[in-house]
């Protein structure tokens, strides 16, 4: 380390000072003083002063002997011989430390630690030497009087010059800088001079006026107490040691325990702020949860159950304050079914949501909107006040959703049926307003109409159609159904071509339910399906048996209907095989009957069926030709065997033949097809001479008979009865009127 130029003149001013003192120590040295005394205070002062201090506990000072060998050497021999023995003696610390501690000194740090104990010394002796007190002491050199002043004097004067001294030189000669320096390193060593001059005293006086025996005793003594003393100083330091140890370790301790729970308050802290996190991720999900729970997922309106709870207060507003109007909307999409189906459900899910959009900008904010499933809506309007009004709104929804639009390159347009149930006294609960809505809708379904309101009339015939519809599907078991047969009859001679089969209900309750009743029932609810294939096997095995009644009958037909519902099932071609491999009929003499518009309803779908079903073998039939818009261009390419012309057609020509022309048209168009023709409802002769006149094929009409019970049909073809008026009255057989006289009791 580089010392600083001011310090290191200052050590060296004080080496100098040093060989000065020492110089007049030397020349001040009386020979006579080297007795065996001298030099065995030389060798304690070297050899064991060093070793033998004293540790003051809990400071970092230690009681020595160096200085007691000085003023021992002061009282023995003067002050010169005390300062060479000052020189002497700190010499032998210095080597002490150094080899014996391990002590580094610093450049210039040994000659001026002699220099310092050496100059502080002469300097105290020359000051003491020209003190007055020298003077004031009365009692003899050697007496206590004596001691006390002279080593007091000495001791203190030497250890305030080399303190001061030296805490001048460390605090780089700043005199208020040297005196906190010396006061906080310095003042308390005072007493290691003291005590050495009170030793030197001591030990002089047991000399000096002891015997020996004192001395001895008093030697051993001494070295007892000082035995003793380092003893328990050693004691004293290994407790501390202990004590140290055992606060560090206490410490130790306690730093560990406030690292333990800084750690454990921080982890505290993180699992508290997760479990925040948690509460808070727990309560997103709850009301997550609770508006999926009430929502609809894929267009965000209301739910069922929503929907539910909104109409329930509308309603318990209405019943108590019957000023507080509301109506209800219940939408059903139509057409949706084919969207899903030919578009697939990701565009039909698209269509949804347009169309849920499209509602919730028709109707205010007071106003409910909900998805109540699949394609069916519902609307709550707070108000309006007339049920008109309510009616002008859901026709500018109607209209909204009328509008095409596109979606991934398809044209789309949609309708709806909408059905209006105004708020009623007698509503209790939203289930009765939503079934009256839905009442209504479906009437406007039925009666193809955009919106219809509804009324109690309309419940009244829906529960009968749902009691109808009840029963009809026990109706087979009952025994409730049967066929009626009406002949087709060939017009030119009057040939039977064979009978179309028509379903006859006759319910327990009610009697004869007319057919344009309970088939759309049927047709609506997917019970036309089983009930088709009961009369493919009643109507088949009724053929098989009658074709063997004799030569005329064994190539008649039967004609059955097919409605569009189990058109567009899988199962219809299979059940027809099914039907004829049971009856072993010739698959000929089986006619199917598909109505004109249900065959030009999906015509590629027709005709694809179509030829399966020709594949069988069986005949193909146009019914109602005339009502269903049929495009020529696709006419042609179905493979009907005949075209039956509606009724309505033929029942509008006159008794002289007028307004045929249209008949005239369809028999000449179907012969341009290549496919004969009947006609249906004859009922004058005059209708049957025109067709007659038009070359129609055959006829089929109450003029010719009425549908007959399989009995009745049975025997006229057992008695072999023709079909034509004229020709009954030419054989003298019976007559029409009097074998359709038993069938009239069936209606
Ligand atoms: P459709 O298939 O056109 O059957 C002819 C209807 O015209 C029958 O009525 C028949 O009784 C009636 N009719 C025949 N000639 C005359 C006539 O000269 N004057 C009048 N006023 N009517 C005549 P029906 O039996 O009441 O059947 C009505 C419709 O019900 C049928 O029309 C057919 O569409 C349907 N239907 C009847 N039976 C079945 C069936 O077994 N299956 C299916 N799917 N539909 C059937
Ligand atoms: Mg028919
Ligand atoms: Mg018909």
């Amino acid at each position: 380390m580089a010392i600083d130029p001011n310090e290191k003149f200052s050590r060296i001013l004080t080496i100098a000072l040093g060989v000065c003192a020492i110089a007049f120590g030397i020349v001040g040295f009386d020979v006579s003083n080297l007795t065996p005394l001298l030099a065995a205070l030389l060798l304690f002062a070297v050899v064991i002063a060093p070793r033998a201090s004293i540790p003051l506990p809990g400071t970092d000072i230690a009681l020595t002997f160096s200085d007691a060998c000085i003023y021992l050497a002061f009282l023995f021999y003067g002050g010169p011989t005390a300062i060479l023995f000052a020189g002497i003696e700190t010499t032998a610390n210095c080597i002490y430390l150094y080899y014996r501690k391990g002590f580094r000194f610093q450049p210039y740090m040994v000659p001026f630690n002699i220099a310092l104990n050496v100059v502080s010394f002469t300097a105290a002796y020359l000051i003491w030497t020209i003190l007055p007190s020298t003077r004031l002491v009365t009692g003899p050199f050697g007496s206590v009087q004596h001691l006390i002043v002279t080593l007091g004097t000495i001791s203190v004067l030497h250890f305030v010059i080399a303190s001061s001294w030296l805490s001048f030189i460390r605090a780089k000669n700043r005199l208020s800088e040297a005196y906190r320096s010396w006061r906080k390193d310095f003042s308390s060593r005072a007493m290691m001079h003291i005590v050495g001059a009170g030793l030197a005293a001591l030990v002089y006086m047991l000399a000096t006026y002891g015997d020996i025996l004192t001395a001895v005793i008093s030697a051993v003594g001494i070295a007892i107490v000082y035995f003793s003393y380092r003893r328990s100083v050693q004691d004293l330091k290994e407790a501390m040691l202990e004590t140290e140890a055992a606060q560090k370790e206490k410490a130790e301790t306690e730093r560990m325990l406030r690292r333990e729970a800084e750690v454990y308050a921080s982890e505290l802290a993180a699992s508290l702020e997760s479990q925040e996190r948690a509460n808070i991720a727990l309560r997103k999900s709850e009301q997550n949860f609770q508006h999926a729970a009430l929502h609809d997922a894929l267009t965000g309106l209301a739910n069922r159950k929503l929907f539910h709870e909104k109409l329930m207060d509308r309603i318990a507003a209405y019943r108590s304050d019957n000023t507080a109007a509301y109506h209800v909307l219940f939408l059903d999409l139509s057409r949706f079914k084919n969207i899903n189906d030919s578009l697939g459900h990701t565009i039909g899910d698209k269509v949804l949501s347009i169309a849920a959009r499209r509602f919730l900008r028709l109707v205010t904010p007071a106003d409910m909107v909900a998805r109540l499933g699949g394609d069916e809506f519902a609307i709550v309007l707070k108000g309006p006040s007339t049920a008109a009004k309510a009616k002008k709104v859901a026709q500018r929804i109607h209209s909204s959703i009328s509008q095409p639009f596109s979606l991934s390159g398809n044209r789309i347009s949609i309708s709806v049926n909408i059905g209006i149930a105004p708020a009623d006294m007698e509503y209790t609960t939203p289930e009765e307003v939503l079934r009256d809505a839905d009442i209504a809708m479906n009437y406007a379904k039925a009666q193809r109409e955009s919106v219809a309101l509804f009324t109690r009339d309309l419940r009244t015939r829906f529960l009968e159609r749902v009691r109808l519809e009840m029963d009809l599907s026990h109706a087979i078991e009952r025994g409730e159904l049967s066929m009626s047969y009406q002949p087709l009859v060939r017009i030119t001679d009057g040939k039977l071509l064979g009978f179309e089969s028509l379903l006859r209900w006759n319910h327990g309750e009610f009697g004869n339910i007319p057919p344009a009743r309970f088939i759309p029932i049927a047709e609506d609810s997917g019970l036309i399906i089983p009930i088709t294939k009961w009369i493919l096997r009643e109507t088949t095995d009724q053929m098989a048996e009658w074709r063997k009644i004799s030569a005329e009958t064994r190539d008649i037909l039967v004609s059955v209907n097919i409605s569009g519902k189990h058109l567009s099932s899988e199962d219809l071609v299979y059940d027809i095989e099914c039907a004829l491999e049971r009856s072993k009929l010739a698959p000929e003499a089986l006619k199917l009957e598909i109505t004109e518009s249900t065959a030009m309803d999906n015509p590629e779908f027709t005709l694809k069926l179509l030829k399966d079903l020709k594949r069988l073998g069986v005949q193909l039939s146009l019914d109602d030709f005339g009502t269903g818009y049929s495009s020529l261009s696709i006419l042609h390419k179905l493979p009907f065997d005949t075209i039956k012309i509606d009724r309505s057609f033929v029942s509008g020509v006159g008794p002289n033949g007028e307004d045929s022309e249209i008949l005239q048209t369809i028999v000449s168009l179907a012969k341009n097809l290549r496919m004969k023709v009947i006609a249906e409802g004859i009922e004058t002769q005059a209708q049957l001479s025109v067709l007659k006149h038009l070359g129609c094929d055959y006829g089929q009409g109450y003029l010719l008979a009425k549908p007959m019970t399989a009995a009745k049909a049975e025997a006229a073809l057992y008695a072999g009865r023709t079909w034509l008026p004229y020709q009954a009255a030419e054989n003298g057989n019976s007559t029409n009127a009097e074998l359709d006289r038993s069938d009239i009791s069936v209606f």
